[in-house]
Order: structure tokens, then C-alpha cells, then sequence
């Protein structure tokens, strides 16, 4: 297919300033210096699921859109960070994947 999606999508920049700088993330790199949390550990300020489905009918699995956002530092523009797609019986599905784990 032309066009096609392929995730993860990771988006580094603010869409309206262009800023790298992150609130959840300026927070975290604190509490990493702190050692109140490990090194790998990664940040946003909330996370979205959707069901990609017909809600008419019922699925055992379907693909899952999980988007990650965040809030620059420097204008406020809140935006996606991060977005990748699972397989899952919906509603089920948490974070996770490869560079972006919570722990
Ligand atoms: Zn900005």
C-alpha cells in the first residue's frame, strides 16, 4: 500500500515552537539524577488507547492504537510523543515496547 503507516511514530520536536524540551520528561530526567528511577525508564503525561473495530460486532482481538503525549516546555502545545499499533483483545492493552517502558 503507498502511504503506509509504519510505527512506531516517534515525534521529537514541538509541532508550534520546535522545541525538544518536554514537561513529563524534564521531570523524569530529575528523578533519574535523584536515583528515584531507573535509567531506562520513560515519561508522558497521559496515554490514549483506540480500538480499531466495528462495535456492532464482537472481536476477540483487533488493532490497538496507543498514542503517548507530552507538553513542550517552552510554549505549552500539548502533542503525540509517540504512537504505536498492538493485536489485542481491546481494552487490555498496556504500555510497553522497545525504548518506551515505564519502568
Ligand atoms: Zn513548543
Amino acid at each position: 500500500m503507498e502511504n503506509e503507516l509504519r510505527f512506531p511514530l516517534n515525534f521529537t520536536q514541538c509541532p508550534t515552537c520546535g522545541s525538544t524540551r518536554r514537561l513529563a520528561n524534564e521531570v523524569l530526567e530529575g528523578e533519574k539524577e535523584k536515583g528515584r528511577v531507573g535509567p531506562a525508564a520513560n515519561a508522558f503525561l497521559f496515554m490514549h488507547q483506540s480500538a480499531i473495530m466495528d462495535a456492532r460486532k464482537t472481536v476477540l482481538s483487533a488493532p490497538v492504537i496507543l498514542s503517548f503525549h507530552d507538553a513542550c516546555v517552552d510554549c505549552g502545545t500539548v502533542y503525540c510523543i509517540h504512537t504505536e499499533v498492538k493485536v489485542g483483545t481491546p481494552g487490555t492493552q498496556r504500555p510497553g515496547g522497545p525504548g518506551f517502558s515505564t519502568s
